[in-house]
């Protein structure tokens, strides 16, 4: 037992992830010292990068809370754990369960709800909401959907004073 008393280089997570996904796929990868488990070691290593890396984008959009997409709503979703009753879409972000099923909910007629896709068209993408409106050109990153939001906001305090 000599090898173990010199300094190693730190771990850190890369290491610590390979080791853990490997063992838990019942792999021998790390146990073993033999220079033919070299590969297998590779493969978990470049798979906690992958992890690694994911997580690390993960930090640089902030916290793992998201705010409802709705600007005047203040409560927030844990994406680690999610509550139930929160929607997402991919052209305007998430939605809390109070907004999802007012705006996204189960009307009969699509022109009823308030759900945004982007269609192509010939100048280019268009921020368009199933009730039939649609954001027109768009100018900046995340424009159609700051113009989707105003949209919804007045339509919430339409059904507000219709309600
Ligand atoms: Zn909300
Ligand atoms: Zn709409």
């Amino acid at each position: 037992m000599t090898a173990q008393t010199a300094p190693q280089p730190a771990e850190g997570l890369r290491q610590h992830l390979a080791e853990a996904m490997a063992q838990e796929a019942g792999s021998l990868a790390f146990r073993k010292t033999g220079t033919e488990w070299e590969h297998p070691r590779s493969v978990w290593l470049a798979r906690a990068d992958a992890a690694v890396n994911a997580l690390h984008r993960w930090e640089q959009q902030g916290t793992i809370f998201r705010m409802c997409t709705i600007p005047s709503c203040l409560r927030e979703l844990n994406i680690a754990q999610p509550e139930r009753g929160w929607l997402q879409s991919s052209s305007v972000g998430y939605m809390c369960p109070d907004h999802g099923p007012l705006l996204w909910g189960d009307a009969d007629d699509p022109r009823d709800r308030h759900v945004p896709a982007w269609r192509q068209v010939s100048t280019g993408a268009r921020l368009c909401c199933s009730c039939g409106w649609d954001a027109g050109p768009t100018l900046f990153r995340n424009h159609g959907t700051v113009l989707w939001q105003a949209h919804v906001l007045v339509m919430l305090e339409t059904m507000e004073t219709a309600a």
